[in-house]
């Protein structure tokens, strides 16, 4: 992925519980990162409860770790425990959430992350209703001026790509449009073409 021009590994953690669907855990990142990964690597955790796996994967070298707000009891709590242990932390909206659950801890994030599908499983398409959550977030960040990234997760390739960094978005999750390619790194060019 490094070599094919990606900035950041997402590492998308599944607990069968959260979402009907499993997938790695804190050691496959520590491996990762023993193996001489350098990219920062945003953790994505699609799980419930979510303050041991803050811990574990802090310990593992996540450099953000991301969280649903209904997957926790205490959203202000996990977000302090992330902070605590030096990790870079956010928020993530799914389709059905609204923006406004960021407001009380919006000082508090370092990234917010709405997502353009349902969380669960890979190769979904582009729902365009994220792109009023973003616009809706972006709002929030500017008018706040906090150093929030403002990333976006599902269906991202050459054909939607523009129109979420239009809607606010800095940040770009791809998945299937690089892994379903044959060419990592001219699927990625197409990407940074498509925003040129
Ligand atoms: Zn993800």
């Amino acid at each position: 992925m490094a070599r094919a021009g990606a900035d950041m590994i997402h590492f998308d953690v599944m607990d069968m519980h959260y979402v009907p669907n499993l997938t790695i855990g804190p050691l496959v990142l520590r491996s990762l990162k023993r193996h001489g990964i350098t990219l920062p690597v945003d953790v994505h955790l699609m799980v419930s409860p979510v303050d041991e796996l803050i811990r574990l994967f802090a310990d593992a070298g996540a450099d953000y770790i991301t969280f649903h707000p209904e997957a926790t009891q205490h959203v202000h709590r996990s977000l302090s425990l992330a902070r605590e242990l030096g990790v870079k932390c956010g928020l993530v909206l799914n389709p059905g959430t609204p923006s406004h659950c960021l407001d009380p801890v919006l000082h508090l994030l370092d990234m917010v992350l709405v997502m353009s599908v349902n969380p669960g499983f890979p190769a979904q398409a582009f729902l365009s209703s994220s792109l009023k959550t973003l616009s809706e977030v972006r709002t929030k960040i500017d008018a706040a001026r906090f150093d929030i990234r403002l990333e976006i997760d599902g269906g991202i390739g050459p054909t939607t790509i523009a129109s979420a960094r239009d809607a606010g978005a800095d940040t770009f999750v791809a998945g299937s449009a690089i892994f379903g390619a044959p060419d990592y790194q001219a699927a990625i060019d197409a990407m940074r073409h498509a925003l040129a």
